[in-house]
């Protein structure tokens, strides 16, 4: 097991030419897209000729204010947008990712993300879920589900299969104290990672960086052991505002001797 892709998250929606020119797998992140003013129809239209390159959707997440919808029915939203109208299987798509963020939502974290694992096993699609940064330092230390332990243990006690966990590095490395190698790598974290974000960050920031920018080769290193031990093959995907930058991650993961970094797409 643990023999992982790499691909891109292709923010720089205009283009997205290049990005699927550059990488095998593509993310495509419904937030960013909403800020470029796309709509999902425009969106599926922009992509529909890249279907060989397409891995993944990153869902928005609530509030949606005109439609009185918050949080992860935000998310469901779009799943369903996806998923009902057979856009899943015309793009051959099955992984999506998104996350939860306020106080309120956290209360009740594992309700809805019980919520979302029963419309993903309706579907038979995979939802990871992504750990968020934590600037204001909040967390209640691993209690907290932003944290990717404490997601992980989560899912551990959920214990859907079409629930998983996104590992965003940038947003791990950005809440202090979890950067040595025994608080990557637990049992849940091997069993539950899906997905990952891969950037690079200083502590109390989120700054989506290059990989190998701002921390130390060892925690780079921490990141490929848990992939390489994980339960799941998954895709890492480079995760940047800007194509360059993700392009100088697959360098610097090349130059880090990942498993697989050339190979082919999965699908
Ligand atoms: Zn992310």
């Amino acid at each position: 097991m643990g023999s992982w892709k790499f691909g891109a998250s292709a923010k720089e929606f205009e283009r997205f030419e290049e990005y699927a020119r550059q990488f095998d797998l593509l993310e495509v992140d419904l937030e960013k897209a909403e800020k470029l003013g796309f709509d999902l129809p425009a969106v599926v239209e922009m992509i529909r000729p890249f279907e060989n390159r397409l891995y993944s959707i990153h869902l928005r997440y609530g509030p949606d204010k005109e439609a009185g919808l918050d949080g992860i029915d935000v998310s469901l939203r779009d799943l369903e947008f996806f998923c009902q109208s057979g856009l899943t299987d015309e793009l051959r798509i099955s992984t999506f990712v998104t996350h939860t963020d306020s106080p309120r939502e956290y209360r009740e974290f594992e309700h809805h993300l019980a919520r979302l694992g029963a419309a993903a096993a309706q579907y038979g699609v995979t939802v990871a879920v992504e750990n968020l940064s934590d600037r204001k330092n909040k967390t209640n230390g691993y209690m907290d589900p932003r944290n990717p332990r404490k997601l992980a243990e989560v899912l551990d006690v959920l214990r859907n299969p079409h629930l998983g966990l996104c590992l965003d590095t940038g947003h791990a490395i950005g809440n202090a104290g979890l950067t040595d190698s025994l608080q990557w790598d637990t049992d849940a974290m091997r069993r539950w990672i899906r997905h990952v974000h891969y950037n690079d960050n200083v502590i109390r920031e989120d700054k989506h960086l290059p990989l190998g920018e701002a921390t130390n080769p060892l925690l780079i290193g921490n990141v490929k052991y848990l992939l390489e031990n994980s339960v799941h093959d998954g895709v890492a995907i480079f995760e940047h505002k800007k194509l360059d930058f993700a392009l100088q991650s697959m360098a610097y993961a090349q130059t880090a001797g990942y498993r697989g970094i050339a190979a082919a797409p999965i699908k």
